[in-house]
């Protein structure tokens, strides 16, 4: 049986997480805008504690949270969503960074055809930005900074914090995509400075095709977002559609279970990352790894072999386990990624580079013979 190796990807679903949903599909049945039945009424109540649930990981209010079909869509009404209040105030300049997920980049990119401008910071080899590099470009025109929580490929951590503490002190919008953090560095998160913030519930064990977009408040004020999609009045018409009850209940699951167990979780990872450093160790291959180490989360590493084609090492490990180069969502092409180009890796660097991630239902017994034999792999490639 080959390892998932590749939570950062998609984390399989937590059973108990599927349980709530196979209870919820078998007996809430149902549209939760119902008003006319209690079966509605019902479905309404369920979300409603779903609701409740991630408001609770979060910090955050619930008439704060808003559900969506994933980060993809929250990241785009996000952005896209500020169009009119750009418009009318005159402020068309974003910034950015260049480790986005595309779901940012290519949002910011189509509103850059619109008018917008768009300035994208990079991060140094440590896999950071400088919060200096991105406060230097805030201008009085600056409508929105979007920065990611944790990189999806070098698992690198973003100075959001320090960033949020210090655009709150300037009227500018703030939009943390935390896809890849939400459920892991739960306390953090809950600290943060921000307007706007991004999930799926799929990274953290839940169902995929869910996800949130938390819309904080300031007094009594969302921030100014219009929905991007037309239709009903569903999620204060932010987010229009019916609700996927059950999906909705998942996702909250996921996120209680990951706001009682994350100290757990999170030191579960730490043994298997330590594990993994270990059996590095003890193969005496070459290897590096892209991303400063202290800036990384316990779930991921991202590891150069020199000389050994990624491309190679993941076709001929696969029998044993499941790795990936890259983002699932760029992989259809076989550019270098955009990310550790960003940093300025060299490309024959990242294209000796693979990532690999685990979570809090991984075996380390697993995950320990999976990298066992992708080293082994690596050597044979290496000859
Ligand atoms: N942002 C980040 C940082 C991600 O890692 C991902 C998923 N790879 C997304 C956004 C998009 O999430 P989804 O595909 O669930 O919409």
């Amino acid at each position: 049986m080959s390892v998932y190796l590749d939570y950062n990807a998609s984390a399989p679903i937590d059973h108990r997480v599927l349980e709530t949903m196979v209870e919820s599909y078998k007996n809430t049945i149902g549209n939760a805008d119902s008003r006319t039945h209690d079966f509605g009424d019902n479905a309404r109540k369920v979300v409603e504690n779903a609701r409740k649930q991630v408001a609770s990981l979060l910090n955050v209010s619930s008439d704060e949270v808003f559900f969506t079909s994933g980060a993809t869509e929250s990241n785009n009404i996000a952005i896209q969503g500020l169009r009119d209040f750009a418009a009318e105030n005159n402020k068309k300049h974003i910034i950015t960074t260049a480790i986005e997920h595309k779901a940012v980049l290519g949002t910011v990119k189509a509103l850059e055809k619109e008018g917008f401008e768009i300035d994208i910071v990079s991060p140094d080899i440590t896999g950071r930005v400088k919060v200096e590099d991105i406060l230097n470009k805030v201008r009085t025109d600056t409508l929105l900074v979007s920065v990611m929580h944790v990189n999806n490929e070098t698992g690198i951590i973003q100075p959001v914090k320090e960033i949020g503490n210090e655009l709150a002190k300037l009227d500018v919008l703030f939009h943390i995509d935390a896809t890849q953090s939400c459920g892991k560095l739960v306390k953090e998160i809950k600290e943060l400075q921000y307007d706007m913030l991004s999930f799926s519930a799929h990274k953290l064990m839940g169902p995929q095709g869910i996800g949130c977009l938390i819309l904080k408040k300031k007094g009594y004020r969302l921030p100014p977002v219009k929905p991007i999609m037309y239709g009903g009045q569903q999620e204060h018409g932010i987010r229009p559609g019916t609700i996927p009850v059950a999906l909705v209940v998942g996702c909250g699951k996921a996120c209680e279970l990951a706001n009682n167990e994350y100290d757990v979780n999170n030191n579960h990872a730490l043994v298997i990352k330590d594990l993994v450093y270990k059996e590095l160790e003890k193969a005496q291959i070459p290897y590096s790894l892209n991303g400063a180490k202290e800036y990384c989360v316990n779930s991921t590493v991202n590891i150069c072999f020199p000389g050994v084609s990624s491309e190679a090492l993941m076709i001929m490990s696969r029998q044993f386990c499941g790795v990936s180069n890259g983002s699932a969502c760029t992989s259809q092409n076989y550019a270098p990624s955009y990310v550790l180009v960003a940093m300025g890796i060299p490309n024959e660097q990242i294209e000796s580079s693979i990532r690999i991630s685990w979570g809090a239902n991984s075996d380390p017994d697993d995950v320990v013979t999976g990298v066992r034999s992708l080293i082994q792999t690596a050597k044979q490639l290496l000859g």
